[in-house]
């Protein structure tokens, strides 16, 4: 939405915090009533859409929920807060629609050791009274939370999401709504040459790299993950073990994240139009060696970060058809060569010599400019 010249979007703040024992034992009860309420429904929607081809929807399952909730087999229900409980049903309607527009898979059944998620909607008649950004956030049934405030929220939360990592680890995070100014226009344009050794080459030459983590830290989760498979099941030096696999994985997701946030917002600052690849990564994820690659530096995450930064800051991505041949292509005299993959440098008749990545870039940028009739400057 475009107000004037800023525009309105939600923005998320994920903050950790530290719960105490109570408050520890009442979010055991809301993640496992969630928990009950999504298996439910997934079961009953199944089930009627296996052996009857129907559909329940929503409203379906949130009146069955309220009459099981009067019956007395099933009052505990009452302990969770109820809009926690409404959400989830809202959470899996979405998840089937993402499956019927074919986005997403089939809905999973929800287990204990994963990652646990309630969100609470903030009631905005008395939000004032329970949330004041930077110092306090109180719900229902939990009063205060002992947060660590990284920043300052902008703007009045509507939704409060409340996350127990698999290692252990209580966050919370805020939707607000927030204005967000566009940058000014640089006048400069790239084409992005995205891939595995370096994350992202630009045809100005900037060649990104990838996260530093990988190596140490596969090795790492590698040897704990063989440690727990010896172990026995369900001994509490297993459980012990699990936990510490499922914080190393925690720690290669969240500098894989940080560093494709710090790549796509630099990126975005410095160019106004970025002309991609359309990465065809369902293909590429039938190689398994090339899946786990592509996986570890989160290669799809990459396009995500950068249209929506791209969106907020008014810039505009520019996406190639991925047959179009941009490895192969000199991007000096458009003569075409065999290029097999551990060939790393471009060298053309015509004189070119360059590195095949950012070779392959400049080609992604000509293709996104073409007849599009802007004056951009091509890579010096
Ligand atoms: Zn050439």
């Amino acid at each position: 939405m475009w107000f004037n010249d800023y525009m309105i979007q939600q923005k998320a703040y994920k903050f950790r915090f530290y719960p105490t024992r109570d408050q520890i034992e009442q979010l055991n009860r809301e993640f496992g009533h969630a928990r009950f309420v999504w298996n439910h429904a997934l079961g009953l929607r199944s089930k009627a859409y296996r052996r009857r081809g129907e559909s329940i929807n929503y409203v379906g399952l949130s009146k069955h929920f309220t009459h099981l909730k009067k019956q007395t087999a099933f009052a505990w229900l009452k302990d969770a807060t109820a809009s926690c409980l409404t959400q989830k049903l809202i959470d899996l309607d979405k998840a089937f629609k993402g499956f019927f527009q074919g986005q997403a898979d089939y809905p999973r059944f929800k287990k204990k050791q994963h990652r646990q998620a309630v969100r609470y909607q903030l009631d905005q008649r008395i939000v004032a009274s329970n949330y004041r950004a930077g110092e306090f956030l109180k719900l229902p049934k939990l009063g205060a939370l002992a947060i660590k405030w990284s920043q300052v929220p902008a703007g009045t939360p509507k939704m409060v999401t409340v996350t127990k990592t698999a290692a252990g680890r209580y966050f919370v995070t805020f939707m607000c709504e927030v204005e967000i100014q566009p940058l000014e226009k640089t006048n400069r344009a790239v084409g992005i040459d995205v891939g595995i050794k370096d994350v992202a080459v630009t045809s100005d030459g900037f060649f990104a790299g990838a996260p530093k983590y990988s190596y140490r830290h596969h090795r790492k989760l590698k040897r704990a993950q063989r440690t727990l498979a010896r172990m026995q099941k369900g001994s509490n030096h297993w459980r012990r073990q699990r936990l510490k696999v499922a914080r190393l994985h925690e720690k290669i997701a969240n500098s894989r994240q940080d560093f494709l946030h710090k790549l796509t917002t630099w990126l975005i600052r410095r160019y106004d139009i970025l002309c991609l690849e359309d990465l065809n990564v369902a293909g590429m994820l039938k190689n398994r060696r090339l899946a786990r690659a592509i996986a570890d530096v989160g290669l799809h995450k990459l396009k995500t970060y950068l249209e929506y930064k791209a969106q907020w800051y008014g810039r505009e991505i520019r996406i190639i058809d991925r047959w179009f041949p941009s490895t192969k292509t000199c991007s000096a005299c458009g003569k075409q060569h065999a290029m097999p993959l551990h060939k790393r440098v471009m060298k053309c008749d015509c004189g070119l010599e360059m590195d095949r990545d950012q070779n392959a870039a400049i080609n992604i940028l000509t293709a996104g400019l073409a007849g599009c009739g802007a004056t951009y400057p091509q890579a010096a």
